[in-house]
């Protein structure tokens, strides 16, 4: 048996790691951020029938240009965007990748704010553009401030601002998105994957498009829109964007089946969105329910919450998981992060979190059990 590290790999992969979230099947899966509630069913039928219909063209290459799916997400995130300025790829990640083999690569630079989202500088190595990660305060705010000095300090090629940023949940204002921008000459990416679920009165960095030809928002219909699975992320930005996106995707990235899906559930954005209210409650009531358990709860404005007061993050992470609950252990030390479920899932999680903190030693011989295996 070889490792990769014997095969003959670029010299700047090696020692990295995959991106590696555990995808055991236990009842209570709340580590990935989706959305936990299933399609309902007149949606999922309406779906398929688009989907059969594509189907029966399959025998040609899908529309490359994904017209009518374009049109779909410009009216759906509205803001006077058109489908000329709307792009998508397999999942916000593509997108993101997409945007660094354009405007990242070798010799550049891309830079975010850590702890932010762990695939930014995976990306960034995959296309052999430099990551820097500039610091956040100690309670995981941007300042305009800080933020425009690291950006004319380091002057990256790509700036990504996480907002609301994953795992912290912290939400990210506007003026921060201005500063950076007027202290770049670079492209700036706002990634509002988790967007849905700030306050419907928390402007979008949508609106600071006009005018801003560098500033690309990206969005995903993986999490609010609870349809990971069928991967499908975007981005609005100057119509020039999508241009130099075209010089890096491959030809007929989506599939006639993802265009379907994805054009189909644009359909019904109300029934698909209509948990996000439930999921910010449960998100509210995960945050107030584990201060009360004593844990030092991080302001999110997302689908997840980020808490830190954990002695020993492994041996609880796997306390749950013995319970058939998976959460997130993202390597901030004492922290662990979980998703908003459903109700009854969260009610799962919250009792196994209140036995644990009441029986600490529970979470003792869960360690001492792995340890052995
Ligand atoms: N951005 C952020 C901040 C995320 O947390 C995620 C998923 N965890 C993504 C992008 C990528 O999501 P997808 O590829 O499913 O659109």
């Amino acid at each position: 048996m070889i490792s990769f590290s014997d095969l003959p790999l670029r010299d700047d992969l090696r020692g990295k790691s995959p991106y590696g979230a555990p995808q055991a099947p236990v009842p209570v899966a709340l580590n990935v951020n989706e959305n936990t509630h299933p399609i309902p069913d007149d949606v999922v039928a309406d779906i398929l029938e688009s989907v059969g219909a594509a189907l029966k063209g399959a025998n040609r290459y899908p529309d490359r240009e994904f017209l009518e799916l374009r049109e779909a997400l410009a009216r759906y995130l509205g803001h006077g965007l058109d489908a000329s300025n709307i792009w998508a790829a397999n999942g916000s990640n593509e997108v993101l990748q997409q945007i660094l083999q354009a405007f990242g690569g070798p010799g550049r630079s891309a830079l975010g704010f850590a702890p932010t989202y762990s695939m930014y500088p995976l990306l960034a190595s995959g296309t052999g553009t430099a990551w820097i990660a500039a610091d956040r305060a100690p309670d995981f705010t941007v300042a305009p401030d800080h933020a425009a000095a690291a950006v004319q300090e380091h002057r990256p090629d790509v700036v990504i601002l996480c907002a609301p940023n994953n795992p912290t949940g912290t939400p990210l204002g506007l003026d921060v998105v201005e500063a950076v921008y007027d202290a770049t000459d670079g492209v700036v990416v706002v990634d509002e994957a988790y967007e849905e679920f700030m306050p419907r009165d928390a402007p979008s960095a949508l609106t600071l498009l006009p005018g801003r030809e560098r500033l690309i928002v990206s969005r995903t219909m993986s999490k609010a829109f609870a349809f990971a699975g069928v991967r499908l992320g975007y981005l609005a930005a100057d119509p020039a964007v999508a241009d130099a996106l075209r010089l890096v995707r491959l030809p007929y990235h989506l599939s006639v089946l993802t265009q379907a899906a994805a054009v189909a559930a644009l359909r019904h954005s109300d029934e698909m969105l209509a948990t996000v209210h439930d999921i910010v409650r449960q998100r509210d009531r995960i945050a107030s329910r584990l201060a009360e358990l004593g844990f030092v709860v991080h302001d999110s404005g997302s689908n997840f919450v980020l808490f830190g007061g954990v002695d020993d993050p492994h041996a609880t992470f796997l306390a749950l998981k013995e319970r058939g609950i998976l959460v997130r252990d993202v390597g901030i030390p004492h922290h662990l992060r979980v998703s908003a479920g459903t109700e009854a899932e969260t009610s799962v999680f919250l009792d196994a979190m209140a036995e644990l903190a009441a029986a600490p030693a529970a979470r003792a011989s869960a360690s001492a059990a792995t340890s052995l295996n």
